[in-house]
């Protein structure tokens, strides 16, 4: 909670089990109360008073569908910006004025942006104005991605119900860990799990950032990092992959990657525990097979729709709607 008393969704270090708990609850509720045309109408009861601005000037495709449908699925209003050349960005409109100018409209701002950090500016900003409102951050450059790795807690949580949830699970992310900011989202949330082993697999120069290692090491959560997905496949209960994030190129880069060896397909499925499961928070490249698409382990299809309950569940939080949906 932030000092304005508002709950701003910025860096998924906020997040501790009890609220992760009550939000996977909550999607769950909100998933089975819009089965019924009376649960969905109970629904779209709850926040018809409050209005939504959606501004993303980095491309999105789920995160954008799931955010407007939850916000529907509410009875919100929504308006969207998508681009910075079609707002006063481009007559020179600080950040901060857009920010501000969005909050004079809207009940809360779900915001994505290439450069990191944006989402915090946009809260800190927030937290010092007489008429704040709540930023969520949907996705900021190489940085964060709060909502996407809610997401795949509440799919590791429904995928592992009957086997004691995420607690004592092995967990691999594979892939451009570098500058993945789903999987450094979700690494930070492992510390509210208990005997969680994670597997890091990288091709060289794309490993994890040390700074999540750093975190991982302060809150106990075993971890170890390797360049063969062999030397871990046949142990996991889950395998997260994830694409090449040419996106951010620079400088800097490492070097091409052989990304060839960083791919899941019916080859290496072969080696893969039958009750594991296959995510990745997609849109794919060549490391994700489409021949894999119907196998029962694979769960990213489900990611995309458990990505709409739980921003459904995250905006009731926000607005403080347990209470009338009489969730316990
Ligand atoms: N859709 C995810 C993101 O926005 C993953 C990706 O783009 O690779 O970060």
């Amino acid at each position: 909670m932030a000092s304005s008393g508002l709950f701003h969704v910025v860096d998924t270090r906020q997040f501790d089990r009890p609220m992760l708990d009550r939000l996977c609850r909550l999607a769950t509720h909100v998933r089975v109360l819009a089965k019924t045309k009376a649960g969905a109408q109970g629904l779209q009861a709850l926040a018809p008073d409050r209005r939504a601005m959606l501004y993303f000037t980095q491309p999105s495709t789920r995160t954008f569908l799931s955010f407007n449908s939850a916000c529907h699925i509410l009875g919100m209003q929504t308006s969207e910006i998508r681009s910075p050349s079609i707002s006063s960005e481009v007559k020179g409109e600080t950040f901060e004025d857009s920010i501000r100018t969005f909050s004079s409209y809207a009940d809360v701002i779900i915001m994505r942006t290439p450069e990191g950090g944006k989402a915090a500016r946009a809260a800190e900003l927030m937290d010092s104005i007489p008429r704040p409102v709540p930023v969520i951050n949907a996705g900021s450059g190489p940085d964060q991605h709060p909502t996407q790795a809610l997401l795949d807690i509440y799919t590791l949580e429904r995928s592992f119900e009957r086997r004691g949830g995420i607690d004592g699970k092995t967990i691999a992310m594979m892939g451009d860990l570098r500058r993945g900011r789903t999987v450094r989202s979700l690494s930070y949330l492992m510390k509210n799990y208990s005997q969680v082993r994670l597997r890091f697999v990288a091709p060289p120069g794309y490993e994890i950032r040390r700074d999540i290692l750093d975190h991982l090491e302060v809150h106990g959560v075993a971890y170890q990092s390797t360049s063969r997905l062999e030397d871990v496949i046949g142990e996991l209960d889950a395998l997260y992959v994830t694409r090449l994030q040419s996106e951010y190129d620079d400088s800097d880069q490492p070097g091409k990657a052989d990304y060839a060896a960083y791919s899941i397909g019916p080859e290496q499925l072969k080696n893969f525990p039958a009750d594991a499961i296959v995510m990745h928070p997609l849109p794919r490249g060549p490391e994700l097979d489409p021949a894999i698409d119907n196998d029962p382990r694979v769960m990213y299809w489900r990611q995309e729709r458990n990505g709409m309950w739980m921003r459904v569940a995250l905006l009731a939080a926000i607005f403080e709607l347990d209470g009338s949906l009489n969730v316990n």
